[in-house]
């Protein structure tokens, strides 16, 4: 039997739900149920009625699906999938720093372990950091911002208001560099240049929109523009082009690609589902305290 077919049947006969981040390979997003960001898969997963939800992303995002969905069996079909952004930060240090700040209120991005998830005030992600500053946070006046430095550097230019910063960043976002964006542009002189909020300040200052990958897909449908120069991890463009067919998308840098994105196969798919692995698991208290941050990033 093809491998979509038994991942088909699999799907069926364990009640599952497929989730895929945008920047999973083409194989896995087709056979997904559905495809998008954080955000948006934190929110499937918030509201699937499926008893098993497969997770194609990294860990902190299959962890986020566990803390949403304590009742669900959660697998990540390669366990070694992690994210060196939200490994740059622990939950002792965020602590510490807590404590030499402690006036102040702590706004962390998804992108972070349950242990941190569990420390902080409010989680964020790229598409609505900003609205949670402006709103759950309006009236504070210390806000530590952990841990991409560059997602906060942006949202503290576009919005006016200083953070306390952690020195984290993407260390894939940050090969695409402002130089590339010169090179696409004498290329491609029609087309808009979109890029990820966390890209480097000498990227974002570059180019015409710095969105959310969600964002992009939006913009990409809803705009007359027919040419687009894509600044965020390779992954997007894949659904990008197929939910665009008659627009071309462009990447500002082929070296944006993250490797940890690009473990979930078709193969650790099924196999996820016969052997129902790798299930992801997370202790019962810091459920507890990450759901609180997590639901207020799910109401902006
Ligand atoms: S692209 Fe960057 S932030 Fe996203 S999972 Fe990979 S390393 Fe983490």
């Amino acid at each position: 039997m093809e491998l979509v077919e038994k991942i088909n049947q699999l799907r069926k006969e364990r009640n599952a739900v497929i989730l895929a981040h945008n920047y999973q390979i083409p194989e896995v997003q087709d056979i997904a149920d559905y495809v998008g960001d954080s955000l948006g898969l934190s929110i499937q997963a918030s509201k699937t009625t499926a008893d098993v939800i497969v997770f194609c992303g990294v860990y902190f995002m299959a962890e986020t699906a566990k803390i949403l969905s304590p009742e669900k069996t959660v697998l990540i079909p390669d366990a070694e999938a992690g994210c060196p952004m939200a490994d740059m930060i622990t939950a002792k240090e965020l602590r510490k720093l807590k404590r030499e700040h402690p006036r102040a209120k702590v706004l962390c991005y998804v992108n972070t372990t349950a242990e941190v998830k569990a420390a902080c005030d409010v989680c964020c992600t790229s598409g609505n950091a900003e609205q949670i500053v402006q709103g759950a946070f309006r009236s504070e006046d210390e806000i530590i911002f952990a841990p991409d430095q560059y997602l906060a550097h942006y949202i503290s230019t576009k919005i006016g208001r200083n953070f306390i910063t952690w020195k984290g960043y993407c260390p894939i976002h940050v090969k695409i560099l402002p130089e590339d964006i010169a090179r696409k542009r004498v290329l491609y002189p029609n087309a808009e240049v979109m890029v990820h909020p966390e890209c480097t300040p000498g990227v974002t200052t570059l180019a015409d929109k710095v969105i959310s990958t969600e964002g992009m897909m939006r913009h990409a449908k809803e705009s007359k523009i027919r040419e687009f120069i894509i600044g965020t991890e390779i992954g997007i463009l894949h659904r990008l082009k197929k939910q665009n067919p008659e627009k071309s998308f462009y990447p500002v840098s082929e070296r944006a690609v993250c490797p940890n994105m690009k473990l979930t196969t078709l193969e650790k798919v099924l196999w996820a589902l016969e052997e129902m692995r790798y299930r992801v698991t997370v202790p019962a208290d810091t459920i507890e305290k990450a759901k609180n941050s997590l639901r207020i990033m799910l109401e902006h």
